[in-house]
């Protein structure tokens, strides 16, 4: 928080002449540096961050002076609409492979830089939502390596069940199986008898059941296996033999190939994600409710696109989570990926406002508007708030944001939220 001092002068005298009370300009506060030198508002705009104090200097005309100190938004203490809340980012910038450059195409150092601008990015979309991402340099920062094949999955996308047969596989060299699965068998309940094996084998397992796919007959479900210290594995094929001789269950090794992009979800399989987001995902993200994690790719496979969200709307495992690649790292500030992206996942909303209503392409969570200035896609409305409250806020199951920057009980009594008070006669 800064402390900022706004001069205000007051012109001429009040109403009908008489020295009671008079009127400055109006000083509007803005986020961004694209508000802040708007053309033909200069000098009424100041620039800000959440909770910032303001410090407003009058001069009248008479020489009298007065001040008054003002905080952007409430204390985070506070219920009110106006009440500072805290999100948090966990940023997962991913390496092109194993020990390689950044899929970015940057070094490490301009990694972090592009990873402290997105902060600063979302600190200044959500401010007039009275809500900061907090200090960049206190954000979760990691620069990672695709997780290899560490992941089973059963069932990918078709969320069949089993005609029954034979598993057999290989972690870290050791041969698991073959393992009798018989016909019937849900997913999940192949996925878990494949874990318990995984398991006496000394490896440390989660299994997790996914959303069902458009037009699957259920949902899917994976077999994460780490090592006894927490790292991935590698599974492989034992020998020539097939991972599963089930004619109707199918059994596929996940993991992260960035060297031919990200393969991205679709309409269809939105709810799951693809195979290789729900590797990175669930061996990277850190599963705490009041984070969003940020992946950071190359490029995504498909084209056309450069950030997805993953919601809790879609009851999937991946939930609170965004994925960009360069073209939405490069649209920070123009198309606002990131923030719109992150306003899928805090207004828990997959849907956008033109797809129901008519096109504004000023708003923040426009399909399609990607201008570059102050009219581009960059606003939240005060019911988009109000709805981020109430789906994310401290009463939301589980909240994602929590309270901010809340008066501490000993500066009750400092110049801290005063009341706008000229301070000299009003007449
Ligand atoms: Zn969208």
């Amino acid at each position: 928080m800064y402390d900022r001092t706004w001069d205000l002068v007051v012109v001429g005298a009040g109403p009908g002449g008489s020295s009671a009370a008079r009127r400055t300009p109006f000083v509007r506060l803005v986020a961004d540096a694209m508000d802040w030198t708007a053309p033909g508002v200069g000098r009424q705009v100041l620039l800000v961050a959440l909770r910032d104090r303001v410090s407003a200097v009058v001069r009248a005309p008479d020489g009298q002076t007065a001040s008054t100190d003002l905080r952007v938004g409430r204390p985070g203490n506070e219920d009110g609409p106006q009440a500072a809340l805290l999100g948090r980012w966990n940023l997962h910038f991913l390496r092109l492979e194993p020990g390689g450059p950044v899929a970015l195409g940057v070094d490490e150092d301009t990694a972090r830089d592009i990873a402290h601008d997105q902060v600063v990015a979302s600190n200044e979309i959500y401010a007039p939502c009275n809500i900061t991402f907090g200090d960049p340099a206190d954000t979760l920062f990691e620069i990672a390596d695709p997780p290899g094949p560490t992941m089973l999955a059963v069932a990918d996308i078709d969320g069949l069940t089993s005609a029954g047969g034979d598993v057999r596989f290989t972690v870290n060299g050791t041969t698991i199986g073959p393992l009798r699965i018989r016909p019937n068998w849900p997913p999940y309940q192949t996925a878990a008898f494949i874990g318990a094996a995984v398991e006496a084998a000394g490896f440390v397992v989660e299994v997790s059941e996914n959303a069902p796919v458009d037009y699957g007959a259920g949902g899917s479900a994976d077999v994460l296996i780490l090592d006894a210290e927490g790292r991935p594995v590698r599974i492989g094929h034992a020998g020539d033999a097939p991972l599963t001789t089930d004619a109707r269950q199918s059994l596929s090794i996940g993991e992260l190939d960035l060297t031919d992009r990200l393969t991205e979800f679709n309409n269809a399989t939105s709810s799951a994600g693809t195979l290789e987001e729900r590797t990175m995902y669930k061996v990277l993200a850190d599963h705490d409710p009041a984070t969003i994690d940020m992946f950071v790719i190359n490029r995504f496979a498909g084209g056309g696109r450069q950030g997805e969200a993953f919601i809790e709307h879609d009851h999937g495992t991946v939930i609170n989570a965004l994925v960009l690649d360069r073209t939405g790292i490069r649209q920070t500030r123009q198309a606002w990926t990131q923030s719109h992206e992150a306003g899928h996942v805090l207004l828990d909303d997959p849907y956008h406002p033109d797809n129901f209503g008519s096109d504004r392409p000023w708003l923040l969570m426009d399909a399609d508007a990607s201008l570059g200035d102050v009219t581009g896609p960059k606003r939240l409305s005060e019911e988009e708030c109000a709805r981020v409250r109430r789906e994310s806020g401290v009463d939301a199951s589980p909240p994602m944001l929590e309270r901010w920057d809340a008066i501490p009980p000993d500066a009750l009594t400092e110049p801290y939220d005063t009341p706008f008070d000229p301070g000299y006669p009003r007449g």
